[in-house]
């Protein structure tokens, strides 16, 4: 009786598939995590083998065969496997579209995993002397054969010094049936010592970090690394990596978004002298298969990524850092809704290895992780080299006169800091001219057809874009109603542009936000514009608060604080909180002191009186109590079932047929709240509505989560909508 294996296709379903084992190959030659090939409805498809059994389920008739195998050893050791097994269920996603998320593209379709080269032979009909003789003439060609006679194979290089056309001719030798060409797997790439460039000499605070890290190689201890910004968390990652590279192992670093940190990238290389993997989005396929291929074989020491570079197979792991691990980037929003943070701390648990996570502003997960003594906190107090904390000030914009949202004293403010040699800053998280196109006569506000929401004016172009769902339109001079001029209300950072270059004319400027920088190369042009000293006044959103290091910027203003102060999400203030202290650090990096404007219509709100007096340790503790009262996560678990559809109705149906079924299956513990409709309902013409699960731990839920699903898939409801769960949800809609 032959084995059957149990396979992980790429499809859009909750299971494994069983075959029967590939006909003449051994069962006990199949490793699990090896690929291969099976029939798969009308197609064949590359699947990856995750175990083998004695027997099927299935009646033998329906048993088919796998066609073969693709690999001699496996894509992924069993740990990585294991871990993205144990994360389909976690997340309660597809096994199959999981494990296929994992591979670089090629490697879907059977590519070799191992790097090849190609080499040419002469055939054996040709050894045997059984072919037809070449043309007398075709002196090129029999010097060629004579070559490949002489040896076993040759490459191309070896090729090479016959003829400069030799691919031609070997071409032409093919055809004739003379020539055989195969594909060789390399030996693995030297193993280099790594030498790590000098650095600063660690403050006694960084020592004490790096110590502890270092205390931890070998066992499986999470840190979480608080320091200020500025306060050298970087230099404590090299440090920490440093070691780990001299100790002939790997480290795995997880970044928020590669093209946005360019300098931390450059510092790493600078730092190892050795070849780094750099995983993100923007690769194409075959530059990730090769990152992917010197992650696994272990000869790039050092593998940096974004979020799914989690999955990266390590020859010799030695520790996993996660930077800004605050960051919502990490977790995925559609599809596998996976947290990379959470994984790290999954995967090093596994692996039993230390994982480090670092930021200005933690999670309060991750702090409440420390809180609780599963986390070891090092703490980073103070910043380098003489750089002094930014001072916090609250502009209150109900008393002071405004010009296009900025207030009289910040523009004094951002007057005096220019003179003084100072650049400036302006956050702003509002991209495009100005937020509505309003009808002063009528109070028509030019509405997007497809969502709940205004359309944003996009003044350079004239046109009015959805930030919500990409629908763009002319943007008109006249009041479709009424006929009266319309007008632009409200501030983005295009407009913001405008108004600091009307009152600083002579002042070199540059925005950076999505639209200024969408060409390739653009956004690293215009920092190293402002890491030169060459742009004075940088406005921009989001995008400049992760990570930059601009030496001069000795103010920086934060020009609306209050769009997060009355968010309907329970991680809304966290957001406004980390945000605000993240742009803030952009302040006084080197010897100039930072000072930090707040401009707000709240100031006495009390997360923002918290930040400016205590800092976000303040913030955090009061926010943690506050979570702890409301049994929110880090003191609760949550998951969300959402639904959206183009019929207004179909979402609530659906989420009403799946709240009965939970309702008669959920154990004690388990509390089901909605359904809800989103704030903004509709969205790119579809209307929007969730059902949220809320338990003290997640056994309850994931218990409920295998009798539920099932059912909840089986609902003639659920095919009128598209739906999907989302586990540890970072947001609500
Ligand atoms: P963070 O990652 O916390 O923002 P960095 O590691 O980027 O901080 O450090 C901020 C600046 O201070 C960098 O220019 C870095 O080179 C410098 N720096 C870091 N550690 C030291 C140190 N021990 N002595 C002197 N300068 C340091
Ligand atoms: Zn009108
Ligand atoms: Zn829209």
């Amino acid at each position: 009786m032959s084995a059957v294996i149990v396979v992980a296709i790429d499809a859009p379903l909750r299971r494994l598939f069983d075959y029967r084992a590939p006909p003449q190959v051994a069962p006990e030659t199949l490793l699990p995590g090896v690929r291969v090939w099976v029939p798969f409805g009308r197609r064949r498809v590359v699947g990856v083998l995750v175990e083998t059994r004695a027997s099927s389920e299935l009646p033998d008739a329906k048993l088919k065969t796998a066609i073969a195998v693709v690999d001699e050893t496996p894509v992924f050791d069993a740990p990585l496997l294991e871990l993205l097994r144990w994360a389909a269920d976690y997340y309660r996603h597809p096994p199959g579209e999981v494990i296929s998320a994992a591979l670089p593209a090629p490697l879907r379709t059977g590519d070799s995993m191992l790097e090849t080269t190609e080499r040419w032979m002469l055939s054996a009909a040709a050894r045997t002397g059984s072919l037809p003789a070449l043309p007398t003439r075709a002196n090129r060609l029999r010097e060629l054969a004579d070559f490949l006679q002489a040896r076993e194979s040759a490459d191309a290089a070896g090729l090479a010094t016959l003829s400069s056309r030799w691919r031609d001719h070997v071409r032409e030798l093919e055809k004739r049936g003379w020539v055989t060409r195969l594909r060789v797997a390399d030996p693995p790439p030297p193993r280099l010592a790594v030498r790590a460039g000098p650095g600063p000499s660690p403050t006694p605070e960084q020592l004490a970090a790096i110590q502890a890290i270092s205390a931890a190689r070998g066992r499986h201890v999470s840190f979480l690394l608080h320091g200020v910004t500025g306060s050298g968390k970087t230099e404590v990652y090299l440090r920490a990596i440093e070691e780990v590279v001299a100790r002939d192992e790997q480290a795995l670093v997880l970044v928020p978004e590669i093209a946005l940190t360019p300098q931390l990238v450059a510092r790493f290389a600078e730092r190892f002298d050795a070849p780094l993997a750099v995983l993100h989005s923007s690769l194409t396929d075959q530059e990730r298969l090769r990152a992917w291929r010197a992650a696994r074989s272990g000869s790039a020491p050092v593998v940096i990524g974004t979020r799914s570079a989690i999955f990266a197979p390590l020859a010799r792991p030695g520790l996993i850092v996660v930077d800004e691990e605050h960051d919502s980037s990490y977790k995925q929003q559609e599809g596998f809704r996976y947290s990379a943070r959470d994984l790290a701390l999954a995967r090093a648990q596994r692996l039993a290895i230390p994982v480090l996570l670092g930021s200005a502003t933690p999670s309060l997960e991750s702090l409440e992780r420390a809180r609780a003594g599963k986390a070891v906190l090092l703490s980073l107090p103070n910043r380098t080299a003489g750089a002094s904390q930014p001072q916090l000030h609250i502009i209150d914009l109900r008393r002071h006169a405004a010009t296009q949202g900025i207030a009289t004293p910040t523009m004094l403010s951002i007057k005096r800091h220019l003179d003084a040699g100072g650049q400036v800053l302006l956050y702003l998280n509002r991209r495009g001219y100005a937020p509505s196109l309003f009808c002063p006569a009528c109070g028509w506000v030019a509405p997007c057809p497809r969502c709940d929401a205004r359309l944003t004016v996009h003044q350079r172009e004239r046109r009015l874009h959805c930030h919500h769902c990409g629908t763009e339109q002319r943007a008109p001079e006249i009041c479709p109603t009424c006929g009266e001029a319309v007008k632009p209300v409200g501030q983005g950072t295009e407009r913001i542009e405008e108004t600091l270059a009307q009152f600083f004319p002579d002042v070199p400027l540059a925005r950076i936000d999505r639209d200024a920088v969408r060409r390739r190369g653009a956004l690293e042009a215009a920092l190293d514009r402002v890491t030169s000293g060459e742009v004075r006044l940088l406005v921009g959103t989001q995008m400049l608060t992760k990570g930059h290091h601009f030496p001069d910027v000795s103010l920086v203003v934060v020009l609306n604080a209050d769009q997060g102060l009355f968010g309907t999400d329970f991680r809304a203030s966290e957001r406004l909180a980390q945000t605000i202290v993240q742009v803030a650090g952009r302040a006084g990096r080197a010897e100039r002191p930072g000072e930090v404007l707040i401009q707000t219509e709240y100031p006495e709100h009390p997360l923002l009186a918290q930040l400016v007096s205590g800092g976000y340790d303040a913030f955090a503790s009061a926010a943690l109590k506050e979570r702890e009262l409301a049994r929110w996560p880090p003191f609760a678990r949550i998951a969300v079932l959402r639904a959206e559809a183009a019929r207004r109705e179909a979402p609530i149906e659906f989420l009403d047929r799946a709240r009965e079924i939970a309702a008669a299956l959920a154990g004690p513990g388990v509390e089901i709240l909605g359904p809800a409709s989103a704030p903004m309902e509709r969205r790119a013409g579809h209307y929007r509505a969730q059902l949220l699960l809320h338990a003290a731990s997640h056994g309850p839920l994931q218990r409920l989560f295998s009798r539920w699903l099932p059912a909840v898939e089986e609902l003639p409801e659920a095919r009128r909508v598209r739906w999907s769960l989302d586990v540890d949800p970072l947001e609500l809609f």
